[in-house]
């Protein structure tokens, strides 16, 4: 994580600016032992029942953050056929890897299912298609979607009456129904509810839900699996998902359960930012320094297109000049992006006095950051470095104008 020394502000051992000269601006950057902890205090948590971790890996899909998944014993939730791929790539085994689609093509559905893939089935057309198709002989699970709002903001609620994720808990007699008629396996019940929760004891609630449905009618569970929603910290008053506290009424819920149940299943969790959030730096440069009549503003060598959480959720990121360290002198400013088109990354922020040149940091930059990024405005994505053991290694160059031009076709006319 980016940590201010006396002499600077490091990543481990790696200075910002040893890191911009070293692979260029603007450049991503991933701290691998936060991710270590993360997981650990994760795992930790939970320790006293058989929890599952499977990254949701829309939020970071370099396939060495992957491995580094897999190094850990980190399984995958996958949203898409390229996602499996990616994690089949990285070395995961088929059996290591959920699969959590929205409303895909059943020609999707199929490949997953070739490729030996565990499916989460979110619509009851999907339960009625899989069990035509596939009957008794492919154990799946079934995401419910249980009414319930949650989450930072309505954009990553998805577990509410209004959301399209998952069946809605009210259609229990359909799936029972659909179940039954085609014999199927059902071995998981999923939810996955949103991210940022302001309260982790929607997790409990949520999770009763899914108790109360499996005591009634599914007795062949493998697995309860919560999704995720874990939150940290991007103000730096934020109040956080306290994971060992949570972790204690969500263990005791689930040990209830167990024994009503009869038996000892696992408890699964998909957890994207938590995992990787913090671990990223976002390194930009500012370019020009502008005193409007009203604003200052810092426009930075990037933009909406290579980060868009502030203007797609309006999402805070800390900001930091990093390349000055004497913060007696602050001014204001609006930090932009170089787009055309109203980019701000943070707004009235207090800095130390900025100028053209110096190294401008976003933290939090790990999650949903560079897998969301862009070629907007034609420009080219960033590269992407991976810190550790205190080793520096590129893990993604830097876009070209080849990569601008590709895929594009002259046509006569
Ligand atoms: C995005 C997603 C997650 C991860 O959510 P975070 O808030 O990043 O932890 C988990 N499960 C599913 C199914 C998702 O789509």
């Amino acid at each position: 994580m980016l940590q201010k020394k006396e002499n600077g502000y490091f990543i481990q051992n790696q200075s910002v600016n040893s890191l911009i000269e070293q692979f260029g601006s603007p450049l991503y950057v991933y701290d691998g032992q936060k991710i270590e902890e993360q997981i650990a205090s994760m795992k930790d948590a939970f320790k006293e029942v058989d929890v599952k971790l499977k990254f949701a890996c829309k939020a970071l899909t370099n396939i060495n953050i992957l491995k580094l998944m897999l190094k850990n014993g980190v399984d995958i939730d996958a949203v898409s056929i390229e996602e499996i791929k990616l994690a089949l790539h990285a070395g995961f085994q088929p059996s290591q890897i959920q699969y959590t689609p929205s409303g895909v093509a059943f020609s999707e559905i199929e490949e997953a299912v070739e490729l030996g893939i565990r499916l989460n089935i979110d619509s009851l057309q999907l339960l009625e298609k899989v069990g035509e198709t596939y009957g008794s002989k492919l154990p799946v699970a079934i995401r419910l979607n249980p009414s319930i709002m949650a989450g930072g903001n309505l954009k990553i609620s998805t577990g509410h009456a209004d959301s399209k994720f998952g069946i809605p808990i009210d259609y229990i007699d359909q799936i029972v129904e659909l179940v039954e008629k085609y014999d199927l396996k059902i071995v998981g019940l999923h939810q996955h509810n949103g991210s940022d929760f302001k309260d982790g004891s929607v997790i409990v609630t949520a999770m009763k839900k899914s108790i109360e449905v499996a005591e009634k009618y599914f007795h062949d569970l493998q697995f309860i699996d919560m999704g995720s929603g874990f939150k940290v910290a991007y103000h730096e008053e934020d109040h956080i998902t306290e994971i060992h506290e949570l972790a204690k009424s969500v263990v005791k819920e689930f040990h209830d359960f167990q024994e009503r149940y009869g038996r000892k299943i696992e408890l699964w969790f998909e957890p994207g930012k938590f995992l990787v959030s913090e671990s990223g730096t976002f390194l930009m440069t500012c370019n020009v320094v502008k005193h409007n009549p009203n604003r200052n503003f810092v426009h930075v060598d990037s933009g909406l297109n290579h980060l868009i959480r502030p203007m797609m959720y309006d999402a805070y990121h800390e900001i930091l000049n990093v390349s000055n360290l004497d913060d007696s002198q602050t001014e204001n400013y609006d930090v932009v992006g170089y787009i055309c088109e109203t980019d701000t990354m943070g707004k009235d922020r207090k800095l130390p006095v900025v100028k053209p040149g110096d190294i401008i940091a976003m933290k939090n930059a790990g999650a949903y950051c560079f897998s969301m990024s862009s070629n907007y405005n034609s420009r080219i994505k960033p590269a992407e470095v991976l810190v550790y053991n205190r080793k520096a290694q590129l893990i993604r160059e830097r876009e070209s104008m080849e990569d601008i031009f590709r895929h594009q076709i002259e046509v006569t006319f």
